[in-house]
């Protein structure tokens, strides 16, 4: 299998400062994390440097995106973390790193600012929502919520990049199913000043015991969300998962874009705080399969992980209709949605979306906002359908 573009999600430290409850990474059932180093070792970061360098050369990659992950990266001491960038950096031969992190905010400061700032990291930060929202679930050790601590760093790189020393910062986002998706929009936009921000649905799959309410809460959430923010009608306001569709069903280019990004599951690789590597990393706590491959950066290429029959099976998912999908005209821009929710342990990846009903509702409410404002129905539909 032949790869465009690599993202790999380097676990620099699989301990958290906080305890959110819906975590998949420490309560999602997979526990591999509690023999895994704390912090990544020196070594480690030698060998993915080196393992990033062979897989440029072997794949004719001119940038890889290195997305700095937890566990909570900040927990690393600021000079280690700047020792791991310069080292990352020496390997940078023939091809480029683009860093960036994804952080709670609550360790956020002025040194590491400066970091960010000196070594090109792109911070992304994660918050669900207002106090009432966010500290439902986003705890710290001692139970108590984080919003206050996370909003107090989100500012700070928010005012660094207002000065142009970094990139914006944008959030991420856990859907609460049982929140208001407006009221949590209009909070990161109008109390919080985001303009950048994404929606997650939470990590199920088929075999999880989920309530209908949840699914059902999702969708309207997601429904919600939506509706607020076509209302604002603010193009500067992007959200990914609406944007990139938007511009999917009207424009040729945006679909192939939309395309790279649902490919991108194909390219995501996860390397564990020992190296180890697997795929993207919500998929570990779907089947212990995806969790230890047995493949290191220390021995192995990145060659061995594309043609490992583990990963393949995952691949093949963005590009083998699932039954249930075969008459679906949404498919193009779908692709049955992530990974993860399509998988049982009975059927593998061969199952639509668990939230089917909410995608399809939410393509068809972006196709109508098209054709209320002047988009001919006809280009839509070919859109979709070439
Ligand atoms: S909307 Fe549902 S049926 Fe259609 S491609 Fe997506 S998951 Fe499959």
């Amino acid at each position: 299998m032949e790869i465009k573009h690599l993202n790999i999600v380097f676990k620099i430290s699989e301990r958290c400062n906080l305890k959110c409850d819906y975590c998949y990474f420490f309560f999602g059932g997979d526990e591999t994390w509690k023999k895994h180093p704390p912090l990544v070792p020196r070594k480690v970061v030698h060998d993915l440097g080196a393992f990033a360098a062979r897989a440029a050369r072997d794949h004719q990659l001119e940038s890889i995106n290195l997305i700095f992950h937890g566990g909570e990266p900040l927990l690393m001491s600021k000079p280690r973390f700047s020792e791991m960038c310069e080292a990352l950096r020496s390997y940078e031969d023939g091809f480029r790193f683009g860093f960036a992190l994804q952080t709670n905010g609550v360790l956020v400061d002025d040194v590491w600012i400066d970091i960010f700032e000196r070594y090109q990291v792109r911070p992304g930060v994660s918050l669900d929502g207002p106090p009432v929202v966010n500290d439902l679930h986003r705890l710290d050790l001692k139970g108590r919520g984080s919003y206050d601590a996370t909003v107090a760093g989100l500012r700070m790189l928010q005012k660094a990049a207002a000065q142009g020393r970094i990139s914006s910062p944008g959030l991420l986002s856990v859907i609460n199913p049982f929140a208001d998706g407006a009221k949590v929009y209009r909070h990161f936009v109008d109390d919080l000043g985001v303009t950048h921000m994404n929606f997650l649905t939470p990590d199920y799959t088929w075999d999880s015991v989920i309530p209908e309410p949840v699914i059902r809460g999702v969708e309207r959430f997601l429904m919600a969300t939506l509706h607020a923010w076509l209302a604002g009608k603010n193009p500067k306001i992007q959200i990914r998962v609406f944007s990139e569709l938007l511009a999917a069903m009207v424009d040729p280019k945006a679909m192939e874009l939309v395309h790279t990004y649902r490919d991108d599951y194909r390219s995501i690789v996860g390397v564990s705080s020992n190296g180890d590597l697997g795929p993207e990393d919500t998929l570990r706590t779907a089947d212990p399969r995806f969790a230890s491959m047995g493949l290191n950066v220390a021995n192995n290429d990145l060659r061995d992980l594309l043609e490992s029959s583990t990963w393949q099976e995952q691949a093949d998912a963005v590009t083998i209709k699932p039954d249930k999908c075969k008459s679906c005209d949404w498919w193009k821009i779908c692709k049955a949605g992530r990974p993860i929710h399509r998988f049982s342990k009975a059927r593998g990846f061969n199952n639509h979306s668990l939230y089917c009903a909410g995608l399809k509702d939410m393509y068809a409410e972006l196709g109508a906002f098209l054709v209320r404002n002047g988009t001919p129905l006809s280009d839509i539909a070919l859109r979709l359908a070439s």
